[in-house]
């Protein structure tokens, strides 16, 4: 498929706001795709990896301006392309305002059509920019962006920029991704058009959205098990419902986490009369790879491969477990005397690239598993959390203290009880889950209550920050964090909510500068606005209403506490948890 062609039906989709409508264009884009449809289930999410793929193209803003400006002309720098930001509030309209040549300039020398970028192209491009590393490869992916923008047309440029900063802003999330899919290629023609016809009569109308709600929820398990949207989209296509059954976990590829909501013994009891509890370990979430070989791989939440940061983990496994497994678990610290050590200390791991060695003296880590996905050949994500449990203390032996205790339970008491000792041995809480239910990958159900006893923190965007004063001109000082709004399109939304400058030590400060400085978006004056991407966990005294901030909330007395390494703009609080939280003081 032409890029040309691509731009077109992306702006097409852009233009239309009912969702079953973008449901129907999207799925006409994908049925037209042929060869390049996995890219094109990528590119509309802004995606050139698949989601299990940590793999990024590392390019941000300033990298990205400087490549419009070089490719719009020698007169034009990247200030210039940031003056034009500032005005038109996002990068591809600024693309688009420049005249790169594209498709016109080459047609004019007579070279048609023929010269014009192509999806895969692009996408090629982009995995060998991706793939540039070491010293010079800023030059060589400022080169490679420029030689795209220098190819296209207007409207190309538009979502080429979009697409390298991973914002297509086009009103196409996972949930629309899926449901395209879906009535590309297994929905029947008919049933589409009973969903959105007016005039057809309501048992026709029932009986084909039965249908296609069918049909969305064979698409969607193959997608929790694969993450990977492509070759979701291909399978699909090419072997229809029947493929889609034998899209399988797999080892050495991440698994969205299950995530839990917040809850209390008395909601878990009175739901499941029976609760499984377990101690809630202050940890990272890690999940564990072991293949058929015996390699290991370790995976953030993020799903970002941490396998090196991690070797005594690496170790641990490799010992303990003989058979192919994906557990998931939590990688706690550990001081001296075998104590819990705070969860900042285990980020500070996380985040390591070099000097493993050193930090691997200072900060001592060990796994906690809670769950089993995967055993010597078996998906269990549909078992029920118990038969996993099992599972889990055959792979690493069941006296290993690896394995966390699960309790079951029907009695307050009881639970109240190791709630107590929990939390007398250094722990945060604990957690309740529901014995019977299945693994449900990337889903906050009801299925997993965490309880927490002490003052929530918040984990929130940083979208802005100033310059300090006097000796710490050079660095960012004050930073202004956003909550996300939930948004079923896919394009998050963020609102202000407060400034947090305190809590930030000197060392700090040179670190923040470093990981924020690549992804200013805009200066004015000492204000910088920031692409959202760093989530700052931050403490506060309490959630007030206030007109200062967009969100309507402010924080009282807001300091901070560590980055969220193992968190994206994605995944930081939700303006409505904020809303819950302030009702609730
Ligand atoms: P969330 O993970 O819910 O987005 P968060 O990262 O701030 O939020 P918490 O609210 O503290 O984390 O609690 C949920 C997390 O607790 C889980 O994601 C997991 O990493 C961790 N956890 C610790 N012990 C367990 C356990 N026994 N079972 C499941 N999760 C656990």
């Amino acid at each position: 498929m032409e890029f040309a062609e691509f731009a077109a039906r992306a702006a097409e989709i852009e233009a239309e706001s009912a969702d079953l409508a973008v449901v129907s264009l999207l799925s006409d884009l994908f049925r037209d795709a042929d060869d390049d449809l996995s890219t094109v289930a990528r590119f509309v999410q802004g995606r050139v990896f698949p989601a299990w793929d940590s793999t990024t193209l590392d390019i941000g803003p300033r990298l990205c301006h400087e490549a419009i400006a070089r490719a719009a002309g020698p007169n034009v720098s990247a200030d210039d392309v940031e003056d034009r930001l500032a005005d038109r509030g996002e990068i591809g309209a600024v693309a688009a305002s420049y005249d790169f040549g594209g498709q016109r300039g080459l047609a004019a020398f007579g070279a048609g059509g023929q010269d014009g970028l192509t999806v895969a192209e692009v996408d090629s491009e982009l995995r060998a920019l991706a793939a540039a590393s070491g010293s010079g490869s800023e030059e060589t992916k400022l080169k490679t962006l420029y030689g795209l923008f220098n190819r296209t047309d207007p409207d190309e440029a538009r979502f080429l920029a979009r697409l390298v900063l991973s914002e297509m802003r086009i009103g196409v999330g996972e949930g629309t991704v899926r449901d395209a899919i879906a009535e590309a290629f297994l929905v029947a023609p008919e049933d589409a058009a009973a969903i959105r016809d007016d005039d057809v009569d309501t048992e026709t109308e029932t009986a084909a959205r039965e249908r296609r709600d069918e049909a969305i929820a064979t698409v969607a398990r193959a997608l929790q098990v694969s993450n990977d949207y492509g070759m979701v989209a291909e399978v699909t296509r090419d072997e229809g419902e029947s493929g889609l059954s034998e899209v399988r976990l797999e080892v050495g590829r991440p698994v969205q986490a299950m995530l839990a909501q917040a809850g209390t013994a008395a909601d878990a009891l009175d739901e499941w009369e029976t609760a499984a509890v377990e101690t809630k370990f202050d940890g990272a979430r890690v999940q564990v790879h072991r293949d058929e070989a015996g390699d290991v791989s370790l995976f953030s939440r993020n799903m970002e491969d941490v396998t090196n940061a991690l070797p005594e983990i690496v170790e641990f496994v490799e010992d303990a477990v003989d058979e192919p497994a994906i557990l998931d678990g939590e990688v706690v610290a550990m001081d001296d005397d075998g104590e819990p050590l705070p969860f900042q200390e285990i980020l500070r791991r996380f985040r390591r690239k070099h000097d493993v060695g050193r930090m691997r003296e200072e900060v001592r880590v060990e796994l906690r598993a809670f769950d089993c996905l995967h055993a010597a050949g078996d998906d269990l994500l549909t078992e029920p959390l118990t038969t996993r449990h099992d599972r889990l203390a055959t792979v690493l032996g069941p006296d290993s203290d690896a394995v966390s205790d699960l309790l079951l339970s029907d009695c307050p008491d009881e639970v109240a009880a190791y709630e107590s000792e929990a939390l007398e041995a250094g722990h945060e809480g604990i957690m309740l889950k529901n014995p019977d239910a299945a693994y449900s990958p990337g889903d906050r159900g009801k299925n997993w209550l965490k309880r927490k006893p002490d003052v929530e923190t918040l984990d929130l965007v940083v979208t802005g920050a100033e310059w300090g004063e006097g000796r710490r001109a050079k660095f960012l000082g004050t930073f202004l964090l956003s909550a996300r709004v939930d948004d079923e399109s896919g394009d998050d939304e963020f609102e202000t909510i407060g400034k947090v400058a305190t809590g930030i030590t000197d060392e700090e400060l040179v670190e923040l500068t470093e990981l924020l400085e690549p992804e200013i978006e805009r200066e004015s004056g000492k204000e910088v606005d920031i692409r959202p991407s760093v989530v700052f966990e931050v403490g506060y005294e309490e959630i007030q209403a206030s007109p200062t901030y967009s969100s309507g909330y402010a924080l009282r007395f807001p300091r901070f506490i560590s980055v969220r390494e193992d968190k994206t703009a994605e995944t930081a609080d939700s303006l409505e948890r904020i809303e819950r939280l302030a009702e609730s003081q």
